[in-house]
């Protein structure tokens, strides 16, 4: 099934300990519940202002990568039970120069969605046909301005023509590999300064033959830049939503958007369950939990992490979350 229909029937599904019940479930059978997020490399080759990166403390404490040797007990650990693998997560994967093999392990071990998300300054040719031939199911990219000047200014290092250049080069093999895969996403963090750039979304990206389409007004997450929209532009985001609500759905563009809660006021519905499906893998996970990869089990891994624990913990504790539960707020429009 389709990854993005999962996340739907799962957002119908009102009660969060019902889902949590599910995937408690799938867990004692031994089936596939997991979204796992990898940072192979936690470093990047961009200093996009509105992320951490963008401070020199930040990246001076936060850097590191997994050896490639861990990258098969990793798979092996961890896969199996993976509905949804994704390289990257918090940094940028294509700076760890062996990125490429966790997909192909991921695809070995039939995680049912792959992904990558990535800036695409990096990738060369020989690794988008190789992107393809594995049948990644997604790529991932961000965008944060639509002129050269602000794509530019927002993502420090990056390269307006190198971004469309990657657009083109991604069609152009899938074509000549016979490919629909990956689908392309767009991710768009909106602020007071690029808002108004969006209206140009399709005039500028439309003819890249994109498939989905992500705008998550910005959060302040340690960058030197995190003006979200002002109150009195919340009617030009709103506006500016429908008209690409219709766009998308006549290019048959997924358009997910945050609209109903732009300042990420409200409750996640979907809080616990989230919680209990996200695994994350970074350069820290091994020394952090104290284990060695190549020596572990996937029971000694939710040993380590306390999974069981937490998950009948949440069943009664509405507080429980280590992740970013606002950032899951958004509307999904098909
Ligand atoms: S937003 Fe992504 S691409 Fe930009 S600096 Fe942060 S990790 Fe790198």
């Amino acid at each position: 099934m389709n990854f993005y229909k999962l996340i739907s029937i799962s957002r119908k599904i009102k009660s969060d300990n019902l889902k949590l019940f599910g995937v408690y479930i799938l867990h004692i059978l031994g089936k596939r519940h997991l979204s796992i997020r990898i940072d192979p490399s936690f470093n990047c080759n961009l200093s996009c202002r509105m992320c951490y990166f963008s401070t020199p403390e930040y990246r001076q404490n936060n850097n590191g990568i997994i050896p490639e040797q861990d990258f098969e007990h990793i798979a092996r650990v961890l896969f199996p039970k993976a509905l949804q693998v994704y390289i990257g997560c918090g940094a940028e994967p294509t700076t760890h120069r062996k990125y490429i093999k966790l997909i192909e392990l991921a695809k070995q071990y039939k995680v049912p969605h792959i992904g990558i998300v990535s800036n695409g300054q990096l990738i060369t040719d020989d690794q988008i046909k190789r992107i393809i031939l594995t049948g990644t199911n997604e790529l991932t990219l961000s965008c944060h301005g639509l002129t050269k000047d602000t794509f530019e200014y927002f993502m420090r290092n990056a390269r307006f023509d190198q971004f469309i250049s990657l657009l083109k080069k991604i069609n152009k093999y899938k074509k000549e590999l016979n490919s629909s895969r990956p689908e392309i996403r767009i991710n768009y963090t909106v602020n007071q300064k690029n808002l108004s750039e969006l209206r140009n979304f399709m005039d500028i990206i439309g003819p890249h033959h994109i498939s989905s389409l992500q705008i998550r007004p910005v959060l302040n997450i340690g960058g030197s830049y995190s003006e979200s929209i002002t109150d009195s532009q919340i009617s030009e985001y709103n506006e500016i939503i429908n008209c690409l609500k219709n766009e998308c759905s006549k290019r048959n563009i997924r358009l997910l958007a945050n609209k109903t809660d732009i300042k990420y006021q409200k409750k996640n519905s979907n809080k616990k369950v989230t919680e209990a499906v996200y695994c994350y893998i970074g350069p820290k996970t091994a020394n952090k939990l104290n284990f060695d990869w190549k020596s572990i089990s996937f029971t000694d891994f939710t040993k380590k992490t306390q999974w069981s624990k937490k998950v009948v913990k949440m069943f009664f504790n509405d507080k429980q979350s280590s992740i970013n539960e606002a950032a899951g707020n958004y509307d999904v429009f098909e």
